[in-house]
């Protein structure tokens, strides 16, 4: 596939195009474009001169656009599901959810947009005034990771496009399909051209460019803490905005007092969805002595009733999205194991017709494990988590916070006090007690630490994509 540029199909300069691979069985999906620093310059020049428009559109007519393009979304989600389906392997019921939430943040970030607002302070000065205004900030770079590129990708361009920014995305080479198909869709919706716009290529090749150029004013960026730190620096050169969602490494605390009924499903559910590939996935679990055996026997049981497989057979889980994602999981085990951790369940790639030619790994739980591993520091990014025993709350959370990483954390204790207070002590953006969910649309999410800067969702997302401007006024 080309460029997405200006409302129509563009081929790269470079006439360069790569492959994308069905992570399932190695197959070729399609291709995308190599995009080079002459295509950036023309998306940029694009994108700054679709802004000029745009950021005069009455927000309410830009929140109807949105609200057609969540539309269009909802009525085209089986075909988008079927494309990240291909390019990412993920059973089919967990794309159609993508999709489906993903048009509800943009429908909240329509509403959100109406509701922004500006100040009049009550000087009470005779003649004067002073007006807090909100402007957009300008043209965005959107630049995605691969794990879930629609939620990831509408998490920035739902914001900046109704608080009256231009967007030029750039997604992921593992799954860039999914994305070019959006951009599509909402020129459908009638979105003026130029506004969303889609380069592809490889991070390394174009990434600077697309954040040195002079017409970017704010990089939104999900994906690695490594990537993000050099975005970040690269940025900081020129006084450019960021918001930043990096990677995590999320503890759960089970306490003595838990209910096990509620937390061994939630946590199973949370440790391996999208086969571990998500930044906010339970990667390590810390469990009180008194109920580690008992815990350890219920979630290996449930575990291992997870089906692995290709996204139409209503597997649970499917496989890693390539090469590289798939060895973190195999390294963490061979690390763990080595240094005293005891296999529960899972812990090799699995074999067979259905798994030979992909990126396939079971749900494995190690016991036993500790903070010389790398399961327990480390971001997995696959479907492999360490447990480890704690005789006070107080050990626990400390082991929780022992982490470069914030993102996200959990606790489950029947005492709402002891959950608070762990809650309060953890060095975290998001934590939840006595269940895990998906986050909500209108709260903020983002992280503490090397797990990013700023916050995404909620009317703290839309204000993101905002500058505030004070104009005084003599009259
Ligand atoms: P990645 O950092 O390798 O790539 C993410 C994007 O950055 C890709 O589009 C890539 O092309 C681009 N990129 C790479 N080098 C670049 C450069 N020098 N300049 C500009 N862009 C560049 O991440 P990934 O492997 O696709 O995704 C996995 C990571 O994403 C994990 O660490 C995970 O925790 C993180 N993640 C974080 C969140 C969050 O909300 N905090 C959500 C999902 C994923």
């Amino acid at each position: 596939m080309e460029n997405f540029i200006k409302g129509s199909w563009s081929k790269p300069n470079s006439g360069r195009y790569a492959e994308v691979l069905n992570p399932c069985t190695g197959a070729v999906v399609d291709t995308f474009a190599c995009s080079d620093l002459t295509d950036v310059a023309q998306v940029m020049q694009v994108a700054q001169e679709a802004y000029r428009d745009w950021r005069k559109t009455p927000v309410a007519v830009r929140a109807r656009l949105q609200h057609a393009a969540a539309r269009l979304m909802r009525e085209q989600a089986d075909e988008l599901a079927q494309i990240l389906a291909q390019e990412l392997g993920r059973p089919m019921v967990g794309c159609q959810t993508e999709i489906s939430r993903s048009a509800d943040l943009l429908d909240f970030y329509a509403e959100e947009g109406l509701r922004l607002k500006g100040e009049i302070p009550l000087h009470n000065l005779d003649g004067e005034k002073a007006l807090i205004v909100r402007e957009p900030v300008g043209v965005v770079v959107a630049i995605t990771p691969f794990n879930y590129p629609i939620t990831l990708l509408t998490m920035k361009l739902g914001a900046a496009l109704i608080a009256g920014c231009a967007v030029v995305s750039k997604p992921s080479e593992d799954t860039p399909l999914s994305t070019l198909r959006l951009a599509e869709l909402f020129m459908q919706a009638g979105y003026p051209a130029g506004v969303f716009n889609v380069i592809t290529g490889y991070g390394h090749e174009i990434g600077n460019a697309l954040i040195d150029h002079p017409a970017t004013a704010k990089i939104a960026f999900t994906g690695g803490t490594g990537t993000g730190k050099r975005i970040g620096a690269l940025a900081a050169m020129h006084n450019k905005r960021v918001t930043l969602e990096l990677g995590g490494q999320s503890p759960a605390i089970v306490c003595a007092d838990a209910n096990l009924a509620v937390a061994v499903p939630a946590i199973v559910r949370h440790a391996f969805a999208n086969s571990g590939q998500f930044c906010y996935r339970v990667n390590r679990l810390y469990v009180h002595e008194s109920i580690y055996d008992g815990f350890l026997e219920q979630m290996v049981a449930l575990t291992a009733n997870l089906r692995v497989g290709h996204p139409q057979s209503g597997a649970d889980m499917g496989p890693m999205v390539n090469a590289k994602i798939y060895q973190n999981s195999e390294v963490q085990v061979a690390d763990a194991l080595s240094k005293g951790a005891v296999l529960k369940t899972g812990g090799q790639r699995l074999t067979g017709p259905d798994y030979d030619n992909g990126w396939f790994f079971p749900p494995t739980v190690l016991a036993n494990t500790d903070h010389s591993m790398k399961i327990m520091t480390e971001e997995t990014f696959g479907p492999v988590v360490g447990v480890m025993p704690f005789s006070t709350v107080e050990e626990a959370v400390q082991r929780a916070n022992d982490s470069e990483y914030g993102l996200a954390g959990y606790v489950f204790s029947e005492n709402l006090s002891t959950g608070l207070r762990v809650a309060e002590s953890l060095e975290a953006g998001s934590v939840w007690i006595n269940n895990i969910h998906r986050s909500y649309h209108d709260v903020p999410f983002g992280g503490y630490k090397q797990s990013g800067i700023g916050r995404e969702k909620g009317r703290y997302g839309v204000e993101a994509y905002t500058e505030l401007k004070t104009i005084y006024l003599n009259y």
